[in-house]
């Protein structure tokens, strides 16, 4: 017996950082609940309630919508490598981390990709993505990112919607960063195809992307010739146990799909328009209290993403030491730069149960002692009193 270690006890951080955020306590008590097995008619109710409030949530009636088991790149994974056949015209947009990964994702599945560029901090154009599908006729998929959490960049969806429906090519969207967060509506936008998490705007712990397919994705994976190189990813089979006759394919984390449920019936309580008009005013005050520390934003002004908020950092300071500080001292998360921001940029992530007026001054008064101490100059009290102005404001 000499050998046990210790209890668990890892530190209960405020998470602003790009994801993980913090876990709603109801979906914690949620996680606890009884594990039954993945026939038991009790299961087979938390799947159909789980996947009607997904569908809610998601502003669709598309029947094939549920969670996969994994975090948000196995959802990613699983629409690309079963709407992508070898040899099919793919656009992807790219204008961050994550449209990167859409890429490199769409090339292994034999893709043909036709990149659409914007510069980081931007929004993919939709005139752009019209060019492109004039001049590569037979394009079969559009993929881009809604919430790009590298850059803290919206892409707004309706009117690229219609562009690619013109062109009878299906849109996919990347859903992580904005659902639960956003109102998100696939449907009246035209999205064919959409993937999300559990861990950023709705409130959960990581490890289900929940997905949405549309009737006309459906058919293009119904047309298949080849079965997809995942097996495990394989939606066809994974639809036959969540809507069709429940045949066995792998055991589904019981545990997390309570987690999510809860989640879910959190986010359709408070209400999709409520939740993001929350969101928003708690972006737009902390971005008032850190313009007053002379940062630039990473996003261009007309298209924030108010989960997630992307300064750049002085060059004077030392990225690091600011977020261990913030973390050792404050215990407080805030996420580095990916790719070409890294070190260069700060990410902080109000998302899901994390986005609150007090968590907003909270970090603020954090980074300007950090700042402060790292010898930054800085107007005592200005970042949080701004901040405090603007939440006080009507909306
Ligand atoms: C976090 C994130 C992902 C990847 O999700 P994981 O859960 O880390 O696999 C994909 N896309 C975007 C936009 C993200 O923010």
């Amino acid at each position: 017996m000499t050998n046990l270690l210790p209890d668990l006890d890892p530190p209960a951080r405020l998470l602003l950082g790009p994801g993980p955020s913090n876990v709603h306590p109801r979906v914690t008590r949620a996680l606890s609940a009884p594990v039954v097995g993945y026939l038991d008619p009790a299961w087979f109710t938390v799947m159909d309630e789980t996947a009607a409030l997904l569908r809610q949530v998601y502003g669709t009636e598309n029947r094939v919508t549920f969670p996969i088991s994994g975090t948000g790149t196995s959802g990613m994974e699983a629409l690309l490598v079963n709407l992508i056949e070898p040899g099919d015209k793919v656009i992807v947009g790219l204008n961050g981390y994550f449209g990167d990964r859409i890429h490199q994702i769409a090339l292994r599945a034999g893709a043909d990709v036709i990149p659409v560029r914007a510069l980081w901090g931007q929004p993919i154009d939709p005139e752009r993505v019209r060019i492109a599908l004039k001049e590569h006729p037979g394009v079969a998929l559009v993929a881009v990112v809604h919430g790009e959490t590298s850059t803290g960049v919206l892409q707004p969806l309706e009117r690229l919607g219609r562009i690619v429906r013109e062109h009878d090519a299906l849109l996919l969207a990347d859903c992580v960063t904005t659902l639960g967060g956003e109102a998100v509506t696939v449907d009246a936008w035209l999205v064919d195809a959409a993937y999300s998490c559990t861990q950023k705007a709705l409130g959960c712990p990581p490890g289900l992307s929940p997905i949405t397919v549309g009737p006309r994705a459906w058919a293009k994976i119904e047309r298949r010739k080849t079965p997809p190189q995942s097996w495990y990813l394989d939606l066809r089979l994974l639809a036959e146990y969540w809507l069709g006759g429940r045949a066995y394919h792998h055991t589904p984390p019981a545990p997390m799909i309570y987690a999510l449920r809860e989640g879910l019936r959190i986010v359709l309580e408070e209400g999709l328009q409520q939740r993001s008009t929350r969101h928003r005013t708690n972006a737009a005050a902390l971005r008032a209290g850190l313009a007053t520390f002379g940062l630039p934003f990473v996003a261009a002004e007309d298209c924030w993403l108010p989960a997630l908020t992307a300064v750049q950092i002085p060059d004077t300071v030392d990225d690091a030491a600011i977020r261990t500080t913030l973390r050792d001292r404050y215990n407080i998360e805030i996420g580095g730069g990916l790719g070409p921001l890294r070190g260069k940029a700060w990410r902080i992530g109000l998302m899901g149960y994390g986005s609150t007026a007090a968590n907003v001054l909270l970090v603020l008064a954090a980074l300007e002692a950090a700042l402060a101490e790292a010898g930054y100059p800085i107007q005592p009290g200005a970042a949080v009193e701004a901040a405090a102005r603007r939440l006080g404001a009507p909306a």
